[in-house]
C-alpha cells in the first residue's frame, strides 16, 4: 500500500520491479535467495542487491584505496562537468571528501541481517504487539542519488520469540544505507523481521521526505509520502492493524 498526504505524485511501482533478481541464478549455494515479498538475502544472512558489494566488505587496505581513487576521479569529473574548477582552493579535497560520505552512506552494503541479529532473540513467550515508533531514518533515493529522510514505525506480534528491540533499529539502518526507493525500503524491512523472528504477523510503516521533490523536479515542499508493509496477522486482522495504527499516533499531538 502507498499513499500520500499531499497532491505530490509518488514512485507507484509494480511488485515485480521491487524484486533484484537481475543478478541471480538458481545456484543457492553462490548466490543471494530470495526471501519473501521480493526482498532478498543472501543464505549467509547478508543482504546485497549484487555481487560488487560483497566485495566491500573484505577488501584489503590497497583495494579500498583503490576504490577511493577511481571515486575521487568521478567526483572531480563531475566537478568540472558543472563548470566549476577542481583545483581552486575550496574543491581541492571535495573529491576524497565527498567518495568517503558516499561510502558512509551506503555502508549497509558492508551489513548483514545475520550479525545484527545474532544474540538478540529471547524466547520469551510473549504474544502480544511489540510497536517501537519513530525511529529517525536517512536513506539516499537510487533516482537522483539525493537524501529522503523521515520516520519508520514497526509493529509485529510475536510467535514466542521476540528481538532486541535496538536491533529493529539497526535493521532500518542496515536497509536505509542502501540506495533505496522508499517503497522497497518499508518492504525490505518488514520481510527482513518476518524472516528471522517467524512473528504472527509484521506492520511497517514509513513517512518521509524526498529532497528529490522538493529541491528540483516539481519542487513541491512539505510533501510526506506514506508507504507501507503489511505481513501476517496485520493483514489478514483489520482490527489488529487498527491497534498498530492507534498505538502510532499515541501521544501525539
Ligand atoms: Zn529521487
Amino acid at each position: 500500500m502507498t499513499s500520500n498526504t499531499s497532491s505530490a505524485t509518488t514512485y507507484p511501482i509494480p511488485a515485480a520491479d521491487c524484486k533484484r533478481k537481475d543478478n541471480f541464478t538458481e545456484d543457492l549455494s553462490t548466490k543471494p535467495a530470495p526471501l519473501t515479498d521480493g526482498v532478498v538475502v543472501g543464505l549467509d544472512g547478508l543482504s546485497v542487491p549484487n555481487d560488487d558489494t560483497r566485495s566491500r566488505i573484505d577488501e584489503a587496505p590497497e583495494q579500498v584505496e583503490k576504490r577511493l581513487q577511481k571515486m575521487y576521479g568521478a567526483v572531480r569529473t563531475l566537478l568540472e562537468c558543472v563548470g566549476e574548477d577542481p583545483d581552486r582552493e575550496g574543491l581541492l579535497a571535495t573529491p576524497s571528501r565527498y567518495a568517503k560520505a558516499l561510502l558512509f552512506l551506503t555502508k549497509g552494503y558492508q551489513d548483514n541481517v545475520e550479525n545484527i541479529v545474532s544474540n538478540a532473540l529471547f524466547h520469551e513467550g510473549h504474544n502480544e504487539m511489540v510497536v517501537v515508533k519513530d525511529i529517525k531514518c536517512y536513506s539516499l533515493c537510487e533516482h537522483h542519488l539525493l537524501p529522503f529522510t523521515g520516520k519508520i514505525h514497526i509493529g509485529y506480534i510475536p510467535s514466542g520469540t521476540v528481538i532486541g528491540l535496538s536491533k529493529l533499529s539497526r535493521i532500518v539502518e542496515m536497509f536505509s544505507r542502501w540506495l533505496q526507493i522508499q517503497e522497497r525500503l518499508t518492504n525490505e524491512v518488514a520481510c527482513a523481521i518476518m524472516k528471522v523472528l517467524n512473528p504472527e504477523g509484521v506492520a511497517v510503516i514509513m513517512e518521509s521526505c524526498h529532497l528529490c521533490m522538493e529541491i528540483r523536479g516539481v519542487e513541491k515542499t512539505g510533501a510526506t509520502t506514506i508507504t507501507t508493509c503489511v505481513l501476517g496477522c496485520f493483514k489478514e486482522t483489520s482490527a489488529t492493524y487498527n491497534e498498530f495504527l492507534s498505538l502510532i499516533v499515541l501521544n501525539r499531538k
